[in-house]
């Protein structure tokens, strides 16, 4: 049977009328003779409000009872969404993650799923129902439920559409795709009609939030194809799929900010080997997430290590450093959150010199200082003030012409100017 993954993100389930318009998409897709595994998140806000719940109780709750917390949200939404189809006597069952056979390891709050055991769920399709599963959500070995992280209802949909062998994961938001930048803040940003694995794993984790980064890497490694779409209309989306099929001539295919950072310096490193690795491998240890890391030397054989850390590792990432400090030999450690990430991402980049210098042509003409730059052969990062970032993604999009209609090689679509549809 032609089986179709969909998931629906926190705007597209967050009022009874837009569950109610979610089931009749559901609807009327199982009425056409497609199998249908739905993965739904919390509404829209819940899951901040009951991050807010837990802090009302302590600063430092443990991580186990947090995600006990935050699982709830996305319960609600299944529940909900299985009773709007139940109205419209279209079979349905809501499952949680665990019921739904996602298995996770250990690592509470950012959990990564090891295995889908899709027993149950195959049963429940098998027998004709459309399998509502919440996202976001599994099980680890000792039975306590786990999360995936923020926006993780997205790999939960990946995760299960490369388990059961779907035809198609679509993933339905509040926008028609994915843009050349947010559209929220670059309102000329071109919805691109097609983007590879790589570009697009490089997009989201360098800030462009419309796919969790997890998702975009489990749908390369099992060759799902990702629709990404709007739940609002009907309008065809993004297709992810592999390169090859997506034009390699773009040099840059979209810009993106990310202003969840947090810049980390460790002052007066000696200049010896071993040190760096002692640093990074305690951060790794617990699993923190490290980027944008440069080192300058500074004169008397000792370095500052300066490097990117997610704002809700800050507080984390300092007392690990400061706890090693005895043994880097550091004087200081500081976390500076007035910073921003922009950068640009485009795999034609690495044939095209010179991408890097027009990037920062656009941020001098802005009156905007760089504080820290990175490149891969795919991407160029800039650390700045965190207050120029929207005039940054601006000035660096206009700089590439990626309003420009056709510019990536595409057929000419006109750029979307308010992409939130409400049909
Ligand atoms: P959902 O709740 O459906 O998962 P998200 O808020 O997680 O939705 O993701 C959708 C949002 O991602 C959009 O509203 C948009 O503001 C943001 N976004 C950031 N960068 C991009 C981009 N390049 N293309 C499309 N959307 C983007
Ligand atoms: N509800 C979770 C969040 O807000 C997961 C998701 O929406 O994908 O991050
Ligand atoms: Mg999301």
């Amino acid at each position: 049977m032609h089986l179709i993954v969909q998931k629906y993100g926190g705007t597209s389930v967050a009022t009874a009328e837009r569950i109610h318009a979610v089931a009749e998409r559901i609807a009327r897709k199982r009425r056409e003779g497609s199998g249908i595994a739905a993965v739904v998140s919390a509404r829209g806000g819940m899951t901040d409000e009951l991050i807010r719940l837990a802090q009302e109780i302590t600063d430092r709750p443990p991580r186990r009872e947090m995600d006990m917390l935050l699982a709830t949200g996305e319960q609600i939404s299944v529940a909900l969404l299985a009773m709007a189809l139940d109205k419209l006597d279209v079979p349905a069952i809501s499952l949680t993650g665990a019921q739904g056979g996602i298995r996770t390891d250990q690592m509470h709050t950012k959990a990564r799923i090891r295995a889908v055991d899709t027993g149950r769920l195959v049963r429940e399709l098998e027998s004709g129902k459309v399998v509502i599963v919440a996202g976001f959500q599994g099980m680890n070995e000792v039975d306590d439920i786990t999360t995936l992280g923020r926006g993780g209802s997205d790999t939960t949909a990946v995760a299960l559409a490369a388990a059961l062998g779907a035809d198609i994961c679509e993933i339905f938001t509040d926008v028609d795709g994915v843009y050349t930048a947010d559209p929220r803040i670059v309102p000329g940003a071109r919805l691109l009609p097609r983007i590879s694995y790589g570009e697009m794993l490089e997009m989201a984790s360098l800030g462009a939030g419309v796919l969790q980064p997890r998702s975009v890497e489990v749908a390369a490694q099992h060759h799902v194809r990702i629709e990404v779409r709007s739940s609002f209309n009907h309008n065809p989306g993004t297709i992810v799929e592999e390169v090859g099929t997506v034009e390699k001539d773009i040099v840059v295919v979209g810009v993106t900010h990310d202003a969840n950072v947090v810049k980390v310096i460790v002052a007066d490193v000696p200049d010896r080997p071993g040190l760096a690795h002692r640093i990074f491998a305690a951060l790794a240890d617990a699993g923190i997430n490290v980027d944008v890391i440069v080192q300058t030397t500074k004169g008397e054989a000792v370095t500052d290590l300066i490097f990117t850390v997610s704002r809700d590792e800050r507080d984390h990432t300092v007392e690990i450093l400061e706890r090693i400090s005895g043994e880097t030999g550091a004087t200081r450690v500081e976390a500076d959150e007035s910073v921003a990430k922009v950068s640009i991402v485009g795999a034609g980049m690495v044939s095209n010199p010179g991408v890097a210098a027009r990037m920062f042509g656009a941020l001098s003409r802005e009156g905007i200082n760089i504080q820290v730059i990175s490149t891969s052969e795919i991407k160029v990062s800039c650390l700045i003030a965190a207050d120029a970032a929207t005039r940054a993604v601006r000035a660096i999009h206009e700089e590439f012409e990626l309003g420009e209609a056709g510019s990536d090689g595409a057929a000419g679509e006109s750029p979307e100017a308010e992409p939130q549809g409400t049909v």
